[in-house]
């Protein structure tokens, strides 16, 4: 019996944690708030920062989206976050990406301050997380810990492979599950677009992650028996019967790798879910800190 990860259900479960979290902040005088900055009218960017604002207002958690031109300049979006670093209203900042080619991304993660950089991604947090003292973790990787603990899946000892090395993604889950501690102690390896024989790579592993962004990359004849998977890919294929004309599927082919895997996630409703649950306490985690501070 092949268990279908119910990504939904489990990011409802960290919602729930954080409405008394929310509430113990609002009682001490604090109001956890995310800003979302956008530049330029990319659609599925609008649509990312509209779920988020959505998903913060049913929490009760402050947000604002802040809108900009597609010509905004670096310096003007740098002058942004530092006016949004200042704000006392503000625990967390979200720059979507992609950004227009006039701004260099990683330079403006720099500029976010490490208190409120929520997504996890400023090198300072990103070298707490290495060493293994991180606080603000980055949203996905840490939603997929959370999925394998929901799942009562213990990654200690296990054999895990990571399809992908992205900053967002590959590395860092592959960090998280190498770590000496709870709901991690595995033993990773990482494959990417130059690994030799991918195949065999992932035929080792216990607990299989893809996130490599190309449909149907993972197939049943690459995984072991038993093996849990976690398809963290979002890919649009065309579907003429559907009625946007394309639907989303994952980088791992769904109906053979289930018929082979103990545990596999769906696209959509998978890790999908879990990138917003894990903002949102990201922001109530931030805001708590600021409490500490004050
Ligand atoms: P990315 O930056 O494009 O990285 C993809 C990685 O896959 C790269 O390391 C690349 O290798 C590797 N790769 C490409 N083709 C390969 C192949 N044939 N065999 C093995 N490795 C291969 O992508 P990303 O940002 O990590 O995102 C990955 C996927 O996850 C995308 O579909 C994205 O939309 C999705 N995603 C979903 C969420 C969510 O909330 N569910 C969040 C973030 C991302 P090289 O390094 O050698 O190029």
């Amino acid at each position: 019996m092949t268990t279908i990860i119910d990504g939904k259900i489990v990011a409802q479960s960290i919602r729930d944690a954080l409405v008394p979290r929310i509430k113990l902040l609002k009682q001490k005088g604090v109001t956890p708030g995310l800003a979302a900055v956008l530049v330029g009218s990319d659609p599925a960017s609008e649509t990312y920062v509209s779920s988020k604002a959505i998903a913060c207002e049913k929490l009760g958690i402050y947000s604002e989206v802040i809108r900009n031109p597609p010509s905004y300049s670096q310096n003007e979006l740098i002058k942004l976050i530092e006016e949004l670093n200042s704000n006392s209203k503000i625990n967390g900042i979200l720059v979507q990406s992609p950004l227009p080619k006039q701004i260099d991304e990683p330079t403006i993660t720099t500029h976010i301050s490490p208190d409120k950089d929520v997504d996890g991604f400023h090198p300072y947090n990103v070298g707490l997380m290495l060493i293994g003292r991180g606080r603000l973790l980055p949203c996905t990787p840490n939603g997929i810990i959370k999925l394998l603990e929901y799942y009562k899946i213990d990654p200690q000892g296990k054999e895990a492979v990571v399809v992908g090395r992205s900053n967002i993604v590959g590395k860092p889950v592959a960090v998280l599950l190498m770590q000496k501690g709870k709901m991690a102690n595995a033993t990773v390896t990482v494959a990417h677009s130059q690994t030799g024989n991918v195949a065999e790579v992932c035929k080792r592993a216990d607990i299989l992650i893809a996130a490599i962004g190309r449909p149907n990359t993972i197939t049943a004849d690459m995984v072991k028996k038993g093996a849990v998977i976690i398809d963290v890919g979002v890919n649009r294929i065309e579907d003429p019967g559907s009625e946007k004309g394309y639907r989303l599927v994952g980088d791992v082919n769904f109906e053979g790798c289930r018929k082979v895997a103990s545990f596999i996630t769906p696209v959509p409703g998978g890790v999908g879910p879990m990138t917003i649950a894990m903002l949102m306490s990201n922001t109530v985690t931030a805001a708590e800190d600021f409490v500490l501070r004050k």
